[in-house]
């Protein structure tokens, strides 16, 4: 049986970052992956060019039912120190929109980079590798189709249950479970919303749309590209907010953001305009959605035969498009899952768990989930940065 002081599952960001910290202090470090390759999902991530984290990085980016929990781990490994891993590789990376921080060339680079620093810290991957079983006695017992291994502290960073077809497997919350740990609901998040049957009879004319919109929802509320798709809704304000959506809830949209489309009404009328309503929108709006919206909300007539409540309720409705999708895509499409491993189970210092002494969890398997724009796989390198301090 091979001995180790660490013991790593999933070669993912996290577990590759806690890898790298650890396998630096001196630790010898192992760890294992039922995947041919680390880091499949920072491969696909960003479109292929992994939007690696934000600038603009702040608890508020995040859910959990702890929300003070990822603060510790945000403190004390920032953006910076992620850019500074880059720059220390020569790997180029550019700013892009809201903050959001992308590699200049490919994924491929940032994955080289960390395979590179475990190299450099003397960690272990084996690749191809399934686990069997878990078990700990005076100290953790890993049996897999590779050999049976045994570590002194034991990580699990084998991340959440989106994207199945890239390697994604419920076997975290199974150990923690195994283990006696809370884990919270898990959902599909940052993912499209679909319509009902009744809705998507309605809507399916608008497939193809898309529009820089505003849309809200239970108090939260993202600017951004919203598409009309053949199955509901997606872009990533959609994306964003599907992670607030809780099911039986109505999402409200600004058509028009930071148009005033009441001030629009109110100067066509002096000017005795007598432009249909629809063909007035659809100097905002795509043609197709204008006169759409028009049929199911209103009566479009010449814009001069309103009165000033007609045109007050117009825009107000412009402004507030209450649409309620029947629910949402499952784990296939989401980018993250909501939920995971109860914080309470867990130290925010070291990721440690509070019962058993030694297992310590990381990344996205972990009840916090980010935004999207780089927040999840921040969270994924400061996770692992904290724990690897103390495994
Ligand atoms: C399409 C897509 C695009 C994304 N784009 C971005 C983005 O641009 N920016 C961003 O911040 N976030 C993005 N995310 C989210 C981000 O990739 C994840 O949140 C992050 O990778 C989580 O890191 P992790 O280490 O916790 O888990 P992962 O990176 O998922 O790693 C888990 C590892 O565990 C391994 N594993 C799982 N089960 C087992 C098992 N049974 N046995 C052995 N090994 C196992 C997996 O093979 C994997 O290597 C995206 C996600 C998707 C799906």
């Amino acid at each position: 049986m091979i001995k180790k002081d660490v013991i790593i599952i999933g070669a993912g960001a996290s577990g590759l970052m806690c890898a790298i910290e650890c396998g630096k202090r001196g630790r010898s470090v192992l760890v294992l992956d039922h995947a041919k390759k680390s880091g499949k999902k920072i491969r696909i991530s960003g479109g292929g060019s992994c939007n690696f984290t934000n600038i603009n990085m702040s608890p508020t980016n995040f859910i959990s039912n702890n929300p003070h929990f990822c603060k510790s781990a945000l403190s004390r490994f920032k953006p910076s120190d992620f850019i500074a891993l880059l720059e220390k590789h020569g790997v180029k990376y550019e700013e892009r929109e809201q903050g959001q921080l992308f590699s200049a060339r490919s994924s491929e680079e940032i994955i080289q980079m960390l395979e590179n620093e475990c190299n450099d810290a003397g960690v272990n991957i084996i690749l191809n590798c399934q686990i069997q079983d878990v078990k700990k006695d005076d100290s953790f017992i890993v049996s897999t189709d590779n050999g049976i291994f045994e570590s002194e502290s034991l990580v699990i960073a084998t991340g959440g249950l989106s994207y199945p077809q890239s390697g994604a497997s419920g076997i975290g919350y199974k150990i923690a479970k195994q283990f006696g740990l809370k884990i919270t609901d898990l959902k599909p998040a940052l993912v499209p919303f679909v319509f009902s049957q009744k809705d998507l009879k309605i809507f399916g004319e608008l497939s193809g749309i898309s529009i820089d919109g505003t849309i809200k929802c239970n108090k939260m509320e993202f600017r951004g590209s919203i598409l009309f798709t053949h199955r509901g809704l997606s872009g990533p304000a959609i994306l964003q907010i599907s992670s607030y959506w809780k099911e039986g809830d109505t999402i409200v949209i600004d058509l028009l953001p930071e148009i005033d489309i009441y001030g629009i009404f109110v100067a066509r009328q002096l000017g005795k305009s007598k432009t249909d309503m629809h063909n007035l929108l659809s100097e905002y709006l795509p043609t197709r959605l204008a006169k759409f919206w028009c049929d199911s909300n209103i009566q479009s007539k010449p814009v001069n035969q309103y009165t000033e409540k007609e045109l007050k309720n117009i825009s107000h409705h412009v402004h507030n498009w209450e649409i309620k999708p029947g629910s949402t895509e499952d784990f296939k499409t989401a980018e993250v899952t909501l939920g995971g491993i109860d914080t309470d189970e867990l130290s925010s210092k070291t990721m440690e768990s509070k019962k058993v002494k030694c297992l310590y969890f990381t990344g996205e398997v972990i009840d916090v989930t980010g935004q999207l724009g780089g927040y999840n796989l921040h969270w994924a390198w400061a996770s692992g940065f904290v724990a690897g301090q103390y495994v």
